[in-house]
């Protein structure tokens, strides 16, 4: 608490304002468990985050129903949130409407080529290679977000995050 807190409505607001401000920057700033290049605001996970007089609640959408990652990011959430000094945090599951790949931004599209991941939306490409042949491999690759290809021209094995 620093005196601008209690010297008036006014400030009170802007402290207020300042607070969500840099609560939606620190929990914009997590990332995702299963792609640690991603954040869950590059993925669309983070529908948004309010206070409610002196909790900050963060709003997140599964990127499907039962996706263990959920719980993880629950508690980042919250580990992230306590080490910026918001102690009293909470974290909402909103499943209406369902996530979609859509949510992704393009920031996050960019870096799911740059890790190697052929990103959903559109055609898959080979990030190796940019080669537009394909096959599937698994449909459930090293989570089940994703789905194992191999490149037909240079071989080589990669995931795709799938169209949800
Ligand atoms: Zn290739």
């Amino acid at each position: 608490m620093d005196a601008a807190q209690s010297s008036g409505a006014g400030m009170v607001m802007a402290t207020a304002v300042l607070d969500l401000e840099r609560a939606r920057a620190v929990a914009s700033r997590v990332v995702d468990p299963e792609i640690p290049v991603l954040t869950i605001a590059d993925l669309g996970i983070l529908r948004g985050v309010r206070i409610d007089g002196h909790r900050v609640v963060a709003t997140i959408t599964p990127t499907y129903s039962g996706c263990p990652a959920m719980l993880q990011i629950a508690d980042d959430l919250r580990f992230a949130l306590d080490g910026a000094g918001f102690d009293d945090v909470d974290v909402a599951i909103a499943h209406d409407p369902p996530w979609s790949s859509d949510w992704i931004t393009q920031e996050g599209l960019e870096k799911l080529s740059g890790f190697g991941i052929a990103p959903p939306g559109g055609e898959i490409v080979c990030p190796q290679c940019r080669s537009g042949s394909a096959r599937v491999v698994s449909r459930f690759g090293s989570t089940a977000c994703k789905a194992l290809m191999a490149c037909t021209s240079c071989g080589e094995p990669f995931d795709h995050f799938k169209d949800f």
